[in-house]
């Protein structure tokens, strides 16, 4: 089966195709007859998105501010749900109650050495209509930052991240008792705050630098898609990553009317300094103003000043009060029940709420959803009734953190845990190339839809063109070889910051995240230009890539939902592990060699030998070089893994054609054991001091995020510089690794038992 793929491959790039004869392989867990029929319905499907509906769902949508707990966020919950039930669905709004913070005070000024007051202020602009609803948008500010009254010297921290602080150790500057300045980007915000207050720090303010998202990039808004000198990106900074996403009350469980809460003061994901987001309008006196050593050359960003690194003189106060406030969440669940399995579920999810008016994001991808429930519901009518059932969501509260889905995954976690087979989600959406995240069960999978989407640009399929253009960006010869040689391209593995999060870090339900982009810059992200505006000049304004999104999305959830097998794979997946695995062995290998042979500068005096006195900097320190660590428990588990699933692949190819007969009992135990196969990566201890996240391969990085950390336990250990907690967590993964491999075996002859 895999030889077949690689030939379909390069027959694809000679004559670029998508019409199916008779003589396409089957569909992956289809029998040769209903994969026929399936490629049929889909072949409908994908001819009903109609980019004029996506525009006008999104004009809607974006018309007025539509926070968590605003008017017009209840409106646009109803009309979604108005929708689902126009084209067929059973649906209903279900509401939970989440601590949701907006700003009382807020105040930044600097009190020496000169007086300066920060605007804190997004001005409307006379050419864009929905910059002046200034009664309803949210004020710029942090959510879940705690309320603070801090005055202290300023220190310019880089991006705020580890090793930053690394840096400002060896300038001999400490951040303790002083409010630092750093910039927006590379890393999730939330871990800017986090850090400096691990370092001393009593307060953060962080700034959307131009080099990042501004002028350095292109045009500011509205001659352009970048950042203005006023533009504020707002958002969470709720230390999730170390927690849990969703209500800060309720962690673990959903927030519904009679949950036991916990009190303000126990809340563990708030963070521990006052937290202020500003423009580079307010942050360009406050950075000029500091004096102390040059900011390293990387550090440095495209304002017209000296950036220097503090401490001092600059002085600043900042004050920010919140209403700490119950707010609801309305998440739209909609579903179409399954005609054979209606007990196990294909999950596919958007947010609807917004920081301000939010076309971007995530309205761009939620009209994509919205055309894809249509044309289902259309196709509904013509007489397709899906095997498994499909439930269709429109959450509330991400952007807060993930609350809606969060909660809805919490009160529901037995049930989905039982009958959920994939989730699929997406969020903004954009002109390009499509990015493929999720479980690498499903790699194959996601593949093989991405070579039936048509691309609107090149009229390439969406595969190729992604093909191509990972060959175009290669680094090396190896990475060019394995693009043009792999029967399948890469997808990445998913850390955080959309909604997909509880359902695979805290559920282990088998999960795919996707959406296009890459050909447009964008500096409005989570401020008030974000709007039908802007979308409507600078991005996917003909909507054929919302249309390419909803052909994409809505193809892979009735190719799942269809299946007479669930159609994961796991020669993808145990391939992903193997590399993996070598990856942590490289990992602690060069950290091993870094301190090697930092510590064999020092003795040779290589520090003390570059000294310039008038710029002192401070040599690091002696450390100790890690241990080896035993990771043959995972390389066995590696290899076992690689068998089972080579075995399953086989017993899967020669049952293809039985199965149009095999009874549905024996189909229904099957799925449920491939089901299972995404739970048996969690522990129900979860990962080391963050239980909430019980997935062994794929979490958020306590340090990066939204950035995902592969084998996270082990990977973490090795960073953090806990050496005998990676030892444990090898054999953790090993065990679950084992318990898979044993899994994908019992299945494998599950399918040949029934040719007996
Ligand atoms: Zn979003």
């Amino acid at each position: 089966m895999r030889r077949f793929a690689a030939v379909l491959l390069i027959f694809n790039l000679i004559v670029p195709t998508l019409a199916f004869s008779a003589e396409d392989p089957a569909l992956v867990g289809y029998s040769p007859r209903s994969s026929q029929t399936e490629r049929e319905w889909e072949g409908k499907f994908r001819a009903i998105p109609d980019p004029a509906n996506l525009r006008e769902y999104m004009r809607r949508l974006s018309a007025r501010p539509h926070h968590v707990g605003s008017a017009f966020d209840k409106e646009n919950a109803e009309w979604i749900l108005a929708r689902f039930k126009e084209w067929g669905f059973d649906a209903h709004i279900e509401t939970f109650d989440v601590l949701f913070p907006t700003p009382k005070v807020r105040v930044l000024e600097m009190i020496e050495p000169t007086k300066f007051t920060a605007k804190l202020e997004e001005p409307s602009l006379a050419v864009d209509p929905t910059s002046n609803q200034k009664s309803e948008q949210l004020p710029t500010y942090n959510a879940y930052s705690i309320d603070g009254d801090v005055t202290a010297p300023l220190i310019f921290v880089n991006y705020g991240l580890p090793e930053d602080y690394e840096r400002l150790d060896r300038l001999g500057i400490s951040v303790k008792g002083a409010i630092v300045i750093a910039k927006y980007s590379h890393s999730w915000r939330g871990v800017k705050p986090k850090v400096a207050a691990e370092h001393g720090a009593i307060g953060c303010l962080i700034y959307s630098e131009p080099k990042d998202d501004g002028y350095a990039r292109d045009n500011v808004f509205p001659q352009g898609p970048m950042r203005n000198p006023d533009g504020v990106q707002r958002g969470s900074v709720m230390d999730f990553a170390s927690s849990s996403p969703g209500d800060p009350l309720t962690p673990g469980i959903g927030a519904t009317p009679g949950a036991k809460r916990l009190t303000l003061k126990d809340a563990k994901s708030l963070t521990k300094i006052p937290v202020l987001p500003i423009s580079y309008g307010d942050a360009q006196p406050l950075l000029a103003a500091l004096k102390g050593p040059m900011a390293p050359e990387d550090w440095r960003g495209n304002l017209p000043i000296s950036y220097h690194v503090g401490p001092g003189p600059a002085k600043v106060h900042l004050k920010v009060e919140f209403n700490w406030d119950t707010k609801p969440v309305n998440d739209v669940i909609a579903r179409i029940a399954g005609s054979v399995a209606p007990d196990e579920w294909i999950i596919r999810g958007n947010h609807h709420d917004a920081w301000v008016n939010g076309a971007e994001d995530p309205l761009s991808g939620q009209a994509a959803l919205l055309e894809e429930a249509r044309a289902m519901g259309l196709l509904l009518k013509q007489g397709w009734k899906p095997r498994r059932t499909i439930i269709y969501t429109a959450w509330d509260g991400e952007e807060p953190m993930l609350l809606g889905s969060t909660e809805w995954a919490e009160t529901h976690a037995d049930e989905l845990r039982q009958h959920a087979a994939v989730y699929i989600n997406s969020d903004g959406n954009d002109r390009g190339f499509l990015a493929m995240g999720g479980s690498h069960t499903l790699e194959q999978f996601i593949n093989g839809v991405a070579r039936d989407v048509e691309d609107p640009e090149t009229k390439l399929t969406v595969w190729q063109r992604l093909q191509l253009s990972k060959i175009a960006e290669a680094k090396s010869g190896d990475d060019r070889k394995e693009l043009r040689q792999r029967a399948d391209l890469r997808i990445s593995a998913l850390g955080s910051g959309t909604d997909f999060t509880a359902f695979l870090d805290h559920l282990g339900i088998a999960t795919l995240d996707l959406g296009y982009g890459g050909e447009d810059e964008q500096g409005i992200y989570h401020s008030i230009y974000d709007d039908f505006y802007w979308y409507m000049h600078f991005s996917d304004f003909d909507f054929v890539y919302g249309r390419a999104l909803a052909q994409t999305v809505g193809t892979a959830v009735m190719r799942l939902a269809d299946a007479e097998i669930l159609p994961l794979d796991f020669v993808d997946f145990a391939d992903t592990v193997q590399k993996y695995t070598k990856d942590l062995e490289k990992l602690l290998a060069d950290k091993q060699e870094e301190i090697r042979e930092r510590n064999q500068e020092l003795e040779e005096g290589v520090f003390k030998a570059t000294l310039d006195p008038r710029r002192p900097t401070v040599a690091p320190l002696r450390e100790e070089v890690p241990p080896h660590l035993n990771f043959a428990p995972m390389q066995n588990a590696a290899e076992s893994l690689a068998r089972s699933a080579q075995h399953y692949l086989q017993a899967l190819s020669h049952s293809q054609a039985a199965l149009e007969q095999s009874p549905v009992e024996s189909l229904r135990a099957l799925n449920q054991q491939l089901m299972e196969s995404e739970r048996k990566l969690t522990n129900e201890d979860g990962l080391p001091r963050r239980p909430w996240y019980k997935h062994l391969l794929y979490a958020p990085g306590v340090y990066s995020g939204y950035g995902v950390k592969t084998v996270p336990g082990v990977r973490e250990g090795i960073e953090q510089k806990k050496y005998s907690e990676a030892e444990q967590e090898i054999v953790r993964v090993a065990r679950a690794l084992e318990d898979e491999a044993a899994l994908i075996e019992s299945a494998a002859h599950s399918l040949e038992g029934w040719r007996q």
